[in-house]
C-alpha cells in the first residue's frame, strides 16, 4: 500500500461539478487500496476576490488580517470536497492548517512552514480516513492564522508529503505537465516528461508558476517526489527528479521562462566613486525590498549609470527612495521603467555546451528586439526586453533552440 499526496488547484475545484470529479478521482485512487491525503486550493478566482475586498478598504490592508481573510477560501473547498467524498462512501474529514498544525513563522502574507505534526494524520489514515487539508495557510506558535505567499498550496502538499514520507506528491491542475514554455503564450510547447529539481527550480523562479518556487525548493530538499499532472484528462504528466535525463540527445535548453512582474530603475550620472552600489541598494534594503537583476557602467565622464530590477508592486517605492539617494549622492537623474519583461533560457546542458548565450542574442537581434539588460548563471541566461516584444521573443527563441512541437505530432 503506498502513500499519495494529492494537490488540486483552483480551476480543477472551480466548481461544484469540477469538485465532485475531484472527489471521484479521489475515491478511486483510494479503491485502489492506497492511503490518500489531499490538498486543495480556494476555487478559481475566490483568492483575489478576496484581495479587491480587502483593497476596497484600505489600501495597505494589517497583514495578520490579511491572512484570517485569504485562508476563508481554501476552507471552503476542504468542507465541499469531504461532503463529496463522503456522499460516494468514501471515509474523509477535513482539517484547516490550524488543526493539522502546519507550523509556520509569523511572516503573514509569505510565512515559511517551520514543522507539521504527523501523528494526528497517521491516527486518521490507519483508521481508513481520506484527510483533505486546506492549502496556502498555517498557524505561528501563537496561534495566529498565516499564509504561504500566492500559489502556496503547491508547498503545503509537498510539505505534507515530505513530512509522511508519501511515496508521490502529485500535483493536480489545468495543464497535463510541465511544459518547454506556457503551453497558453505558445502553442507549440512541448510536455516534457521530465524536469530535474534544479532546472524546475530556475523555470519557478524566473516566472514559471505552474509550481511555486518554494515548493520546489522543498522538494529537492528532501527528495519527495513530485509529479505535474492534469485534473481532467489521464496521462503521466511531469516527473520532477534528481537526475538528468539519460538520453542520448539531451537538449541544450530545457525550457523558456518569462514575466512582466518586475520594473526596471537607473540612477544615471552617479560620481565614480567606492560604496556608490551599498549606498544606492543600502536604503532599499532596508525597506525590505528585493533587487533582482543589477548593471553598472561606467561613462566617459567618470560617472557610473546604476540599473536594477524590482518587482513591479514596489517600482513607485523604490523610485521615491532614490530620488533622495539621488540627491545626496549627486546624481544627474533617477529614471522608471515599468513596461518591461524578462525572457530567461533554462537548461543543464548549458554547462556543457558553448554558444547558447550568443545563440539567444542573434535571435532577438534578428527580430529586431533591443536587450536592455542580461544576466547569466551556471544553467540560464536572462535578458530585460520591452514588455511588448516579451511573447514575441519567447516564441523565438522556443523555435531557435527546436523545442517546437513537431507540426505532425499536434
Ligand atoms: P493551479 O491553480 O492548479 O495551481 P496554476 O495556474 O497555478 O494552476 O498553474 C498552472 C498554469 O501554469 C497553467 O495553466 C499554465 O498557463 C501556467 N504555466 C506557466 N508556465 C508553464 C510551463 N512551463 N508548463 C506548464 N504550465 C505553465
Ligand atoms: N489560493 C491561493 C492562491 O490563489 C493558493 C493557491 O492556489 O495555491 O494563491
Ligand atoms: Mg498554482
Amino acid at each position: 500500500m503506498a502513500l499519495y499526496v494529492h494537490k488540486y488547484g483552483g480551476t480543477s475545484v472551480g466548481s461544484v461539478e469540477r469538485i465532485e470529479h475531484v472527489a471521484d478521482k479521489v475515491k478511486s485512487a483510494r479503491d485502489a487500496g492506497d492511503d490518500i491525503v489531499v490538498v486543495v486550493s480556494a476555487m478559481s478566482g475566490e483568492t483575489n476576490r478576496l484581495v479587491d475586498l480587502a483593497k476596497g478598504i484600505t489600501d495597505q490592508p494589517n497583514p495578520r488580517e490579511m491572512d484570517v481573510l485569504l485562508s476563508t477560501g481554501e476552507q471552503v473547498t476542504i468542507a465541499l470536497l469531504t461532503m463529496a467524498l463522503q456522499k460516494r462512501g468514501c471515509a474523509a474529514r477535513s482539517y484547516t492548517g490550524d488543526q493539522v498544525r502546519i507550523l509556520t513563522d509569523s511572516a503573514h502574507t509569505k510565512a515559511r512552514i517551520r514543522h507539521i505534526d504527523v501523528d494526528a494524520m497517521r491516527n486518521d489514515l490507519k483508521a481508513g480516513r481520506v484527510l483533505v487539508v486546506a492549502g496556502f495557510q498555517g498557524v505561528d506558535e501563537l496561534g495566529n492564522t498565516t499564509t504561504l505567499g500566492r500559489g502556496g498550496s503547491d508547498t503545503t502538499a509537498v510539505a505534507l508529503a515530505a513530512a509522511l514520507k508519501a511515496d508521490e506528491c502529485r500535483i493536480y491542475t489545468d495543464v497535463d505537465g510541465v511544459y518547454t514554455t506556457d503551453p497558453r503564450v505558445v502553442d507549440r510547447a512541448r510536455r516534457l516528461d521530465r524536469i530535474t529539481f534544479e532546472e524546475m527550480l530556475e523555470m519557478a523562479s524566473l516566472g514559471s508558476k505552474v509550481l511555486q518556487i518554494r515548493s520546489v525548493e522543498f522538494a529537492g530538499k528532501y527528495n519527495v517526489p513530485l509529479r505535474v499532472l492534469s485534473s481532467f484528462e489521464d496521462g503521466p504528466g511531469t516527473l520532477i527528479s534528481l537526475e538528468e535525463e539519460t538520453k542520448m540527445e539531451q537538449p541544450v535548453i530545457s525550457g523558456i521562462a518569462f514575466n512582466r512582474d518586475e520594473a526596471k530603475l537607473t540612477v544615471l550620472g552617479v560620481p565614480d566613486i567606492p560604496g556608490v552600489a551599498s549606498r544606492i541598494l543600502g536604503p532599499v534594503s532596508a525597506a525590505n525590498i528585493e533587487v533582482d537583476m543589477i548593471v553598472q557602467n561606467v561613462a566617459a565622464d567618470n560617472t557610473t549609470d546604476f540599473t536594477f530590477t524590482v518587482h513591479r508592486n514596489d517600482f513607485d517605492r523604490v523610485k521615491q527612495i532614490l530620488t533622495e539617494v539621488a540627491n545626496d549622492l549627486g546624481a544627474r537623474e533617477v529614471r522608471g521603467d515599468s513596461a518591461i519583461g524578462k525572457v530567461s533560457i533554462v537548461g543543464v546542458g548549458m554547462r556543457s555546451h558553448a554558444g547558447v548565450a550568443s545563440k539567444m542574442f542573434d535571435t532577438l537581434a534578428a527580430e529586431n528586439i533591443n536587450i536592455q539588460m542580461i544576466s547569466t548563471s551556471e544553467i540560464k541566461v536572462s535578458v530585460v526586453i520591452a514588455e511588448k516584444y516579451l511573447e514575441l521573443a519567447v516564441r523565438a527563441l522556443h523555435s531557435a533552440f527546436e523545442l517546437d512541437e513537431p507540426a505532425e505530432s499536434r
